[in-house]
């Protein structure tokens, strides 16, 4: 079990590390000096708000730093409660409907390009956007929503970047297609490729959604909404990519055996190194990031089911 509140000490030991840090400049450490402020106050407080005298709600003062676990977390949860309340009713009222989810990704950049890659592919005018509004896409999709992550490698000490992306198609998508998966994927690829305005043809993975799966299903063709929306609604970093706790054994074990990360973690010192270089950049990267997005029929049931909760 993570305990999110040492996690989160570990991460404002990482900000006043960083203080010092010979890259860090006038802007970024005040940025740091205010991050250390809200992370420590984060969950701390409780804010009594009263009315001619008496107590009317009492909260808890929240960071709502990009990197805070505590806020990760509950931002995680609460976007995937929507996100399946909002799928149950798209289902409920157009069964035809059918459900791809598809990885966008990016080649590996460093950490200095970052922030630039993460707006070209994610900016208002970014790959995304275009690539979205492409009119096969346009044509064939009737809702979508996407989350941007980012994976740290350690090793080779850079960041893989990768859009998820949920979607609603027509029923006649898998029919025309005769589901083949292959095909579609090499046709996502180019498209995604002509977004991007690359000379590369980008890694793209298509998996289809099975409403009811059952074990003869194929686990690299197929995936299931649960799974899905859980991708989908995933902060744009995990723990293990940017907080590596030299005390928590289990956390280290799973790093070791962690896909392509695959790194041993020898000393405290090399775990506080880790820490700090992936928290530069994710810090500075995810400021004002626009996580997850939402469009067409998802986009509008979404904010039918926000305005319902606050009303
Ligand atoms: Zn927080």
């Amino acid at each position: 079990m993570i305990d999110f509140k040492v996690t989160q000490i570990k991460l404002i030991e990482s900000y006043k590390r960083l203080l010092k840090h010979p890259k860090v400049d006038v802007i970024y450490y005040k940025w740091l000096k205010d991050s250390i402020d809200n992370a420590s106050y984060c969950t701390n407080i409780v804010v009594l708000e009263s009315e001619a005298g008496k107590l009317v709600r009492s909260r808890t003062k929240t960071c709502k730093l990009p990197l805070c676990p505590i806020c990760a977390k509950k931002r995680s949860e609460d976007n995937q409660k929507d996100v399946l309340e909002t799928m149950n009713e798209i289902e409920k009222e157009d069964p035809n409907l059918r459900y791809i989810h598809i990885v966008l990704t990016v080649k590996n950049v460093v950490g200095e390009e970052l922030d630039e890659t993460i707006n070209k592919l994610n900016g208002r005018h970014g790959a995304f956007n275009r690539f979205i509004r492409e009119k096969e896409v346009k044509s064939v999709v009737k809702g979508w929503y996407k989350a941007i992550e980012v994976n740290t490698n350690f090793k080779a000490r850079n960041f893989q970047l990768h859009i998820h992306l949920l979607m609603a198609v027509d029923k006649s998508y898998f029919d025309e297609k005769k589901g083949c998966i292959d095909q579609n994927k090499k046709e996502w690829s180019k498209l995604w490729k002509k977004a991007l305005k690359i000379n590369y043809l980008p890694s793209v993975s298509v998996k289809k959604i099975e409403k009811c799966k059952d074990e003869e299903d194929n686990v690299e063709e197929t995936m299931t909404l649960e799974v899905a929306i859980v991708a989908v609604t995933k902060q744009s970093a995990e723990l293990n990519d940017y907080i590596i706790d030299y005390d928590d054994k289990e956390r280290l074990e799973k790093l070791r055996n962690d896909g392509y990360k695959r790194v041993v973690v020898k000393t405290r010192k090399q775990s506080e190194e880790m820490t700090d270089f992936a928290v530069y950049y994710l810090h500075r990267a995810f400021r004002g990031l626009r996580r997850h997005s939402a469009g067409g029929i998802i986009k509008e049931k979404l904010a039918e089911i926000k305005k319902r909760k606050k009303n």
